[in-house]
Parts: C-alpha cells; structure tokens; sequence
C-alpha cells in the first residue's frame, strides 16, 4: 500500500513521508471470565435464545461487539499527549473543576 499523503490522527497535520510518525493500534474485546450469570430455566434455552439473537444482528455488528481493532497514525507531539493521557481525563476533571468552582459564584 502506497500512502501518498499522511494526516495525523489528532492533529490532521501533514505527515511527511519518511519523517518521524507512531502508529497506534487499539485492540478491545470482548473479555469472557468464565462466568455465566445465572440463567432462569434451562440453560440450553438461554443459548438458543442468544443465539436467536446473534442471527439477527449484522455480521460486522456482531464483530465490532466483540472485537475491534482501530489504528491511528500521530504526530510526535500527540503521540506524546496519548500516551500521557489516552482517555482525554485530565481534560474532564478540569471542566468538573471549572463548574465546581463556577458554582461557589
Ligand atoms: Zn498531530
């Protein structure tokens, strides 16, 4: 695969071929512990009726559901802010801040 022109997911600034870039691959899944929560009834009646329902949903909704997998290219500089903070929290606790002390007005 030729990449022509790169954008940065964060930023959308231009990547430059060659130049310095991180790739960021996320995997989530569904994670299974072992445990089934108690069905009430037949447990074979609780499978056949997940799996009534499984057939209705779209394949690739089905997929997502248990496993997805997104890759994002950054910039050096949002590489960094990612890897600082990859859920963006330090942003909402200095909004909760802001209302908090916006309240004491
Ligand atoms: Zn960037």
């Amino acid at each position: 695969m030729l990449i022509t022109d790169l954008k940065c997911s964060g930023c959308g600034s231009m990547l430059t071929r060659g130049g310095l870039k991180y790739v960021i691959e996320i995997k989530s899944f569904a994670d299974f512990d072992g445990y089934l929560e108690e069905y009430p009834g037949e447990i074979e009646d609780g499978i056949n009726e997940l799996l009534d329902s499984m057939e209705n949903m779209e394949t690739e909704e089905l997929e997502e559901e248990v496993f997805q997998e997104l890759v994002f290219i950054l910039c050096k500089s949002c590489r960094e802010k990612f890897v600082d903070d990859p859920f963006n929290r330090r942003h909402a606790l200095e909004e909760e801040d802001v209302v908090s002390r916006g309240m004491l007005h």
